[in-house]
C-alpha cells in the first residue's frame, strides 16, 4: 500500500506517522506541565501551520490555560521570500507573565527571532518556544528551542499543520517530498 500523497504537481511520501508525532507532542506536553504549571503562561499559536500542534498540545496540558494565535506568514510555496511580516492579531495582557510560543517549524529561523523580538514589547516575563519542527542545517544563526518535536534535515515537509501551496494542512501525519 502506498503512503504517498499528491499536492498540486509534486507527489510527497510519508515521514512521520500520526502515532509518532502524538508520542512527541505528549512529551512536549509533559515538559511544559513541568516547567509551567503555576505560572499562569500564555500560549502563543503561530498561524496557520501551528494549529494542528496548537490544538493537540493544550489538550495535554495538566493546567488552565490561555492561548492567542496570530499570523506571521513569510513563506510563498517552497521558498522563504526572505522577509519576516510583523505579528498580527496579538491581544493578551502579558506583561510580567511567561510566554510560550508554539510554532509548526523553524527553518531559517528569521521568523521566530522576529516574533521573540515583537513578543518581548509586550514586556513578558520570559519568552519560550515549542516547535515541532527544527531544520538546524538551514538556521542562519544558531538557536536552540526549548521543546523541539523533531529535527528535520533540510528537505520541505507537508501535513499536520504544514502546507504546500494551502494544500495538505489536513494530513495526519507528516510527509516529504518524494525524491529530494
Ligand atoms: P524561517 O523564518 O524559519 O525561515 O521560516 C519559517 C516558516 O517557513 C515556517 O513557519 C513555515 O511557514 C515555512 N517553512 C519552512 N520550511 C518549511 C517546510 O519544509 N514546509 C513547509 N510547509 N513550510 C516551511
Ligand atoms: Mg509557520
Amino acid at each position: 500500500m502506498t503512503q504517498d500523497v499528491q499536492l498540486h504537481d509534486k507527489v510527497f511520501e510519508l515521514y512521520l506517522s500520526e502515532g509518532y508525532i502524538q508520542e512527541r507532542v505528549k512529551d512536549i506536553a509533559e515538559g511544559i506541565n513541568r516547567d509551567f504549571s503555576g505560572k499562569d503562561p500564555v500560549f502563543v499559536s503561530i498561524l496557520n501551520g501551528s494549529f494542528l500542534f496548537a490544538a493537540d498540545l493544550i489538550r495535554y496540558l495538566n493546567f488552565q490555560c490561555q492561548i492567542e494565535f496570530v499570523k506571521a506568514a513569510s513563506y510563498e510555496a517552497m521558498q522563504s521570500t526572505g522577509e519576516v511580516k510583523t505579528l498580527i492579531g496579538f491581544n493578551q495582557a502579558v506583561e510580567g507573565r511567561p510566554i510560550v510560543i508554539i510554532e509548526d517549524i523553524i527553518d531559517t529561523g528569521r521568523t521566530i527571532k522576529q516574533l521573540m523580538n515583537d513578543l518581548t514589547k509586550y514586556n513578558p516575563e520570559s519568552v519560550h518556544v515549542a516547535t515541532l519542527t527544527l531544520k538546524r542545517e538551514a538556521l542562519i544563526e544558531s538557536f536552540d528551542p526549548d521543546y523541539v518535536g523533531f529535527e528535520v534535515p533540510n528537505v520541505f515537509i507537508v501535513g499536520y499543520g504544514l502546507d504546500y501551496d494551502q494544500l495538505g494542512r489536513n494530513l495526519k501525519g507528516i510527509y516529504k517530498l518524494k525524491d529530494q
